[in-house]
């Protein structure tokens, strides 16, 4: 009997609701999508499908470690609150600090917060959310007077126009691409127009890309405004009735901006932003979707203010189908933003810029000590580790060393760090590497509790398994530090849902509902039950007694949450990127995420199917750019910036634009020599939101020789510490390992033996050499069952390896098998299926375009009814269609 249990996909802010199946043993047989959760309709894209195989034992940090050693969960407490304790005694409450992260659970993060700011007394405690959208919520509180999002999923399909703005729907919220794409498909008239430098798969559904030199937006927003100014397409009562500012935006807006100056700003035909400003100002219901290409900017605020202030000109916020809206990155940055995880907030959205709001917090906390004034963002309070400030961090579900800027100095101040804590469910990340106290946290299939999605939907996760060894809930851990710290009285809590209840209760703390003081307020479950909460549906706060059932769409009231109660409008004078290419660095460095991978890939990381469509960190590159610098298609490039250097595989693309490089941010240490794009990412941060500029780094590329490049395909897992580049991939049934090396050892022969084992009985070898052509290839064949396989070349172009990974999946090999290990070729009759585009029925690129070739298929349905490629969760159509 298999009992479906209903949870929340941990991986990205549109959080799809899941039906996961589990059986008696306790074991998840199936994974769907839930029909009936709103978010998603039954929808997953394809790491939500995955999700079933990321649950075992493998890679689990399963029980505190102290220095190394395991202990028991009393003495690795003991530790960190002695430690914390003892530095704070020595230098203050502000040479300590957490580092969070948009993973954990709400009342997870309500509890690290309240410990931190309200009775450690200092505000040192952010989030990886700042990385994601801290600029959109700058841009929510400057224009709304707090951070709320005006809008909902439904508007998707009410809207007349959607544009997405620094946003690949398709790979970074594939349900919301798909409800997109479902819309347009319902509704041909409606327009989409996608504004990205890079040609994305969402340029799939696009009705006009404006491919917008990076960093340019505000410059285009700006010039929409005044073209809607001028066409007379605002709406001049709703700017008198419910807004304030719009003469100084209109004047900072208008300098000197006509279409054709836009455009030129832009580095866009002029056409095309002629067109774009049309369709706006043509079509009443317009929804703009932007994301980290907005955010993760030095001038992010800005930017998301340009866009808001178009919104408000017009009159189109908070109504059906209309407004702008942020796509968070995370799972839960909504619920962070809801306790006050970013270190400029407090709980419950009140802010240290209010000293009401710290008195209101204080008291209702009982709080003795809390924090007066807003702690160090992501990127400052490493920096303050680098350099002796902060004295002992405690960093929860999330690896600093890979994802932050400058991500080499933030390795190098942790290294220095005199204490660190790190509570994660994995135990080999880049950042536990680091740790001097490891806390084993309960993963998604183990936890209780909420989270937020990005259209304010509260949903619950709940528990499928128990838990691995000896992990536990986050907030369980934080409690009893917090215990130990002397704080057990304001720390009682036994369960989530009392966590959850009184987060509710300061919500509504001195918020009068009728009057909206605050926007958000879940004061109507502040008494909610065990078993209420238990069953708990995904609800859009505020829930209060004016919305018990929660509401859809906020700001509708045009009740803004400013002390004048109206709009905002913000007068944006672009900006520039604070670093600009120059000689040493003529190119910009733009990075992001891949359709089939999640932050750095810890869990993904463990999903053969995932692995398939990018086993390994590239780079794409201008077609010409490429030839300029020499690099050729499939060779290994070396990427440079001021603040370090990678190695990633080369990809021409004429997506991508002339002078500007793109790089997914998903590799670490664990997964490849040296993949890590953070090493390079310049740490520029907003002045207003402090999100650092991830999209913007000037560096340089040049073609990396090797010696002698190869692959290995091997059942059994490998290390490569001495060789100049790995990099690691899963598949089914064996690790797949792509290598470089500037030294040629003396014997291929014995290096492949000691590589790949002998075991002494000297098991069926198989070998070729050419030392003139630098051709060397081993098979080693156990039972007649391969084993691993080695591919050895001077030349950087291989055999295809998907062909032979098909091997693996033999108990017993032909003799053509064991020729075609030697030849390097396909036997006859035999494809290679090329790299996998779709992942739920493992269909590779090469077999799509020979099916489009051979049999004449036109549509992506008919490669669907041939291959069944693109008919199971749709992340893969823009790539079949880019195919046909
Ligand atoms: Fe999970 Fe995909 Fe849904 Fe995001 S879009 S919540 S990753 S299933």
């Amino acid at each position: 009997m298999t009992e479906y249990v209903k949870t929340t996909c941990p991986y990205c802010g549109v959080g799809c609701g899941i039906e996961a199946g589990v059986d008696e043993a306790g074991h998840v047989l199936n994974i769907r999508g839930d029909k009936t959760h709103p978010a998603n309709f039954g929808r997953l894209c394809s790491k939500g499908s995955a999700l079933g195989d990321t649950v075992g034992l493998k890679g689990r940090l399963l029980h505190p470690q102290v220095y190394g050693q395991r202990s028991s969960w009393p003495e690795a407490l003991d530790r960190v609150a002695g430690s914390f304790r003892d530095t704070i005694a020595r230098y203050g409450a502000d040479a300590v600090a957490i580092y969070a992260s948009g993973q954990l659970l709400t009342e997870d993060y309500y509890v690290a917060n309240k410990l931190m700011k309200g009775f450690i007394g200092s505000a040192n405690i952010d989030t990886n959310s700042r990385l994601c959208m801290s600029s959109s919520v700058s841009g929510h509180k400057r224009a709304f007077g707090a951070d709320t999002v005006p809008g909902c999923y439904e508007d998707l399909e009410l809207a007349e126009m959607i544009v997405l703005i620094g946003s690949n729907a398709a790979w970074c919220h594939p349900v919301i691409f798909q409800r997109i794409r479902a819309a347009k498909t319902a509704n041909p008239q409606l327009k989409i127009v996608v504004i990205d430098p890079r040609r994305t798969g969402s340029c799939d559904i696009a009705d006009l890309h404006l491919p917008i030199a990076g960093g340019s937006d505000a410059m285009l927003f700006n010039g929409l405004l005044q073209y809607l100014q001028q066409r007379d397409a605002i709406d001049q009562c709703y700017i008198e009735a419910h807004t304030e500012g719009f003469g100084a935006v209109l004047d900072a807006a208008a300098s000197g901006q006509s279409i054709e100056q836009a455009a030129e700003a832009c580095r866009l035909p002029a056409a095309d932003v002629r067109t774009f400003y049309r369709w706006f100002a043509e079509h009443h219901k317009v929804m703009s979707l932007y994301s980290q290409g907005v955010n993760q900017s030095s001038s992010g605020t800005d930017k998301v203010n340009s866009i808001i202030n178009c919104h408000l000109a017009t009159g189109r916020i908070g109504r059906p189908g209309m407004g702008p809206f942020s796509l968070t990155g995370q799972p839960n940055a909504m619920g962070g933003r809801e306790v006050g995880g970013l270190a400029n907030q407090l709980a419950a959205h009140m802010d240290f810029s209010n000293p009401a709001d710290i008195d209101r917090v204080a008291r209702f906390w009982g709080s003795p000590t809390i924090a007066g004034k807003p702690g160090l963002s992501a990127v400052e309070l490493f920096d303050a580790i680098y350099d002796g400030k902060v004295k002992a961090v405690w960093i929860m579900g999330t690896n600093p060393a890979v994802s932050l800027p400058n991500a080499d100095k933030v390795r190098q101040a942790l290294r220095q760090c005199p204490f660190v804590v790190v509570s994660d469910c994995i135990a080999d990340t880049d950042t536990t590497k680091l740790a001097h106290v490891l806390l084993p946290a309960q993963g998604w299939s183990e936890k209780d509790g909420t989270v937020t999605n990005s259209e304010r939907r509260i949903s619950r996760q709940r528990t499928l398994f128990a838990p691995a060894g000896d992990a536990k809930p986050d907030w369980w851990i934080i409690t009893q530090v917090a215990r130990r710290l002397g704080f057990g009285q304001a720390f009682p809590y036994q369960s989530p849902v009392e966590i959850f209840r009184e987060h509710a209760a300061l919500s509504g703390f001195e918020n009068d509902s009728r009057h909206g003081l605050r926007d958000f307020d879940i004061s109507a479950l502040a008494n909610i039950s065990a078993r209420e909460y238990d069953n708990l549906q995904p609800t859009q706060w505020p829930v209060n007694q004016a919305n018990p059932y929660g509401r859809a769409r906020m700001l509708d009231d045009s009740h803004f949450f400013t002390a004048s109660g109206k709009a905002q409008f913000i007068a944006i004078t672009p900006r520039q990127p604070i670093n600009s290419p120059n000689k040493d660095y003529p190119l910009v460095l733009n990075t992001g995420r891949l359709r089939d991978q999640w932050h750095t890939m810890t869990r993904t990381g463990l999903v053969a199917r995932l692995n398939q469509h990018k086993p390994e960190a590239f780079v794409d590159v201008h077609p010409l750019d490429a030839a300029r610098y020499g690099l050729l298609p499939d060779s290994l490039a070396l990427l440079e910036s001021a603040w370090g250097s990678m190695l990633a595989r080369v990809q021409a693309t004429s997506d991508q634009q002339q002078g500007s490089l793109f790089v997914p941010m998903h590799w670490s240490e664990q997964f490849a020599s040296r993949g890590r794009v953070g090493a390079l990412v310049n740490p520029a941060i907003d002045p207003v939101s402090r999100q650092p500029e991830s999209k913007h780094t000037p560096v340089r590329i040049s073609s990396y020789r090797a010696a002698w490049y190869g692959f290995i395909l091997s059942r059994r897992e490998l290390t490569f510490n001495d060789i100049e580049y790995w990099a690691k991939s899963k598949g089914e049934s064996f690790y797949r390992y792509e290598l470089a090396g500037n030294t040629l050892p003396p014997s291929w022969t014995d290096w492949a033996r000691a590589r790949l084992g002998d075991s002494g009985q000297m098991p069926d070898w198989q070998e070729y050499h050419d030392s003139g052509l630098g051709h060397y290839r081993a098979a080693r064949i156990i039972e007649n069952r391969l084993e691993s396989v080695l591919v050895i070349s001077s030349h950087h172009n291989l055999p295809e390896r998907n062909w032979l990974a098909s091997l693996f999946d033999k108990n017993s090999l032909e003799p053509s098998d064991r020729k075609a290990l030697l030849t390097g070729m396909p036997p006859q009759g035999v494809a290679d299926s090329g790299n996998i585009v779709c992942v739920c029925f493992n269909v590779g690129e090469k077999t799509i375009r020979s099916a489009i070739q051979e049999q004449g298929l036109k549509t992506v349905r008919d490669i669907g009814n041939c291959l069944k490629a693109g008919t199971n969760c749709g992340s893969c159509l823009p790539e079949i269609k880019a195919l046909l």
